[in-house]
């Protein structure tokens, strides 16, 4: 073993745990669900990815032990050995149905298909301009390119433009944003996006993680909520949050796109292919979102009851109308302080903090879900309020 490095871990590890920032991961013992057993505790659920209730969805289940019984646990190759079946075929193609584009190539990750999108697509004779609050994946896969890089401030359409002209002499320039941004739950204007990549001849490239298969009116995403489907030039996207929840992570666009990534994007070819499990559950997932909105209209019926609830009880949270609501804390002592208490009152909510939330900004985060009842909303939002006022946050 290496002395130095152990010690200089050892006093790292021991600054984080001192500044009250160390990041304490709790156990579950139970399905992820609205309702789950936390530290050995059974607590309500406000904190996952689970946006329509899919992760333990009875039809999720059933789906993905079908996969198992016809197509096996595993595939023990990358897709273009022997990692391809006929499902992986069957599921690229739904997603590009659901999305309204040509091709989609899986991957197993999102991070993955954000981290092996840019370097196939563009090198020096380009420019990637990138909102300044894009999730890492996209930031490490910006880094891996050749690309000139461009940022611009969050959600600024003016700056965007002043980068949009300052990159005329590029060969092609690709506008990179998050459509939901999973901090703040802010969504892109894409609809302005879409205009100014018109102007300038841009290419768009999305990452709809936070918004497949509920945002918009038929749960297509933001394209669909900002009225400019089919005028997106690539979409990114994830089967881990509200598309069942498990793994898996994909790149839609037109077909030169896939076939180029599927030739050069180094996640795809130097990495094992998507379990038939999560697959086959993947296909059942979208073919129920595409035959009723039921779960997302309840999502959006939820978030909008407990948008309205707690800023009632007096909490300060981010406008908006996206399931991820952020309650502003500002300090990051006083954000793990609170998770903590609200786990005591069976509420299972995190502080976020610097460097997930820029400095300042501390917050609770909570993400509403198809699979929570009113009376778990109310009961969140009656713990909200007796731990705000016990600490000081509400009056
Ligand atoms: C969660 C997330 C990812 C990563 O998704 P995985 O499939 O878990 O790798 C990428 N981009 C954004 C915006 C995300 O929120």
């Amino acid at each position: 073993m290496n002395n130095h490095l152990i010690q200089r871990l050892q006093s790292e590890l021991a600054e984080i745990q001192a500044a009250g920032l160390f990041k304490q991961e709790r156990i579950i013992a139970s399905e992820q669900s609205a309702h789950i057993i936390a530290n050995g505790k059974p607590v309500l659920n406000l904190c996952a990815n689970n946006y329509l209730g899919l992760s333990s969805h009875p039809k999720t289940i059933e789906a993905a032990h079908a996969a198992i019984e016809k197509r096996g646990y595993g595939l023990s190759s990358v897709r273009f050995i022997c990692g391809t079946q006929d499902i992986h075929k069957e599921l690229e193609a739904k997603i590009s149905q659901f999305l309204g584009t040509e091709d989609t190539i899986l991957y197993c990750a999102a991070f993955d298909a954000n981290g092996g999108l840019f370097e196939p697509l563009l090198n020096e004779q380009d420019a990637i301009i990138s909102d300044e609050l894009n999730h890492a994946s996209i930031i490490d896969g910006i880094r891996l390119c050749k690309a000139e890089r461009h940022r611009y401030k969050h959600n600024d359409m003016a700056e965007l433009e002043e980068r949009l002209i300052a990159t005329q002499h590029c060969r092609s320039r690709m506008i990179a944003t998050d459509s939901v941004f999973s901090m703040d739950g802010t969504i892109a204007q894409l609809d302005k996006i879409v205009a100014l990549a018109e102007k300038y001849d841009a290419i768009i490239m999305i990452d709809e993680c936070h918004s497949s298969g509920f945002m918009g009116k038929t749960g297509r995403g933001v394209h669909e909520h900002c009225n400019v489907m089919g005028k997106i030039d690539i979409i990114t996207g994830t089967l881990g949050k509200a598309l069942g929840g498990a793994n898996g992570g994909f790149t839609s666009g037109s077909k030169e796109v896939i076939d180029m990534l599927r030739q050069k994007s180094r996640p795809y070819l130097f990495s094992n292919t998507l379990a038939p499990s999560i697959v086959g559950a993947s296909i059942a997932i979208l073919d129920m979102l595409s035959e009723t909105t039921s779960l997302r209209d309840k999502l959006e019926e939820n978030t909008a009851y407990f948008r309205e609830k707690i800023t009632a009880a007096g909490f300060d949270i981010k406008p908006g109308i996206h399931p991820i609501v952020p309650i502003m804390l500002y300090d990051a002592v006083l954000a793990q302080k609170m998770a903590a208490r609200m786990l005591e009152e069976g509420i299972y909510v995190v502080g976020f903090f610097f460097p997930v939330v820029a400095k300042g900004n501390a917050r609770i985060r909570v993400q509403i879900s198809a699979g929570h009842e009113r009376e778990d909303l109310d009961q969140a939002i009656a713990a909200f309020t007796k731990v705000g006022k016990e600490l000081g946050v509400i009056k």
